[in-house]
């Protein structure tokens, strides 16, 4: 892969930062991933428009406007050679060169880069279903980061990570602090009941592939609305899945050792995550 650091573009073994980094010592950061499918970047005007509003949020500045950034992006992925890539944006608050407590002494630093492709499941797993574990260890705070900060913070993720691995699970769920259902680390997830599709709807990430499902499913008229989702409502589903930048849509055929749609791939998750990649050659989407 190749980086783009300090103003130049280099191999990802000498992209390097300080451990007096903010973005090291206090998760002070912000970022973006966004992935290329045939030499070709999806949805990238949401990703930068979400990469901005965390800049914007967190008060840092970039020597860069959106177009300076996409053009950096693709300039990556040209000098990685990868068809299909994994390419981040991102933002540290930077170190002081006082050493100062004062962030606004800091010298925000920008970088990116671009890797091979990396999925969330591997295509066993795609076809088959994920084994999913519910964590009931770890919840969200009340008072976490804003969630719309795409942010490095995983802390409670990976502490269900390892929950979900324990209990023989391939990926966790965790809950918010009123017991829904939220999101896992790195996905967004949704459940059909009936027909129509649900996902938790305060204290997630609002994913770009979450907000591709509901652009989906608005164009073949299915119903999805964001809302409270209870560990109940997801047991009793007919059809789960997650979704990802890394993954795309992924089916979810286990719940915490119970079978979801008999243990198979349901209708509705096929049919949307074949139009998910069938939207990555159309321009429109890109
Ligand atoms: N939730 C969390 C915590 C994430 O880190 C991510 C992506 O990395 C997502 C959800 C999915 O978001 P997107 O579809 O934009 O990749």
């Amino acid at each position: 892969g190749i980086a783009f650091l300090d103003g130049q573009y280099v191999p990802m073994s000498q992209a390097k930062v300080s451990v007096l980094d903010w973005g090291f010592l206090h998760s002070d950061a912000t970022h973006d991933t966004v992935h290329v499918w045939n030499g070709r970047f999806f949805r990238l005007d949401l990703h930068l428009d979400r990469f901005f509003g965390g800049l914007q949020k967190l008060r840092m500045t970039i020597p860069f406007d959106r177009d300076g950034v996409a053009e950096i992006l693709h300039n990556c992925v040209a000098l990685s050679g990868h068809r299909a890539a994994y390419v981040e944006m991102l933002c540290t608050r930077g170190a002081s060169p006082t050493f100062s407590r004062d962030p606004r002494q800091a010298i925000n630093r920008f970088m990116a880069f671009a890797v091979p492709f990396g999925s969330v499941a591997n295509a066993e797993q795609l076809q088959r279903g994920l084994r999913v574990a519910v964590s009931d260890k770890v919840r969200l705070p009340p008072a976490s980061i804003d969630p719309a900060i795409k942010n490095y913070h995983w802390l409670d993720l990976v502490r269900g990570l390892y929950d979900a691995y324990d209990r023989g699970a391939e990926t966790a769920l965790i809950l918010d602090f009123n017991g829904n259902v939220a999101e896992g680390p790195g996905f967004n997830v949704f459940c059909a009941k009936d027909g129509r599709l649900s996902t938790p709807a305060i204290g997630v990430l609002p994913g770009i592939t979450r907000r591709t499902v509901f652009d989906l499913c608005a164009e073949i008229g299915l119903s999805a609305t964001a809302m409270n989702v209870s560990v109940v409502t997801l047991r009793d589903a007919d059809e789960v899945f997650i979704t990802s930048t890394a993954g795309g849509i992924m089916p979810v055929t286990e719940i915490d050792d119970a079978d979801i749609a008999h243990g198979k791939v349901g209708p509705i998750t096929s049919r949307l995550m074949a139009l998910y990649w069938q939207k990555h050659d159309d321009p429109a989407w890109s």
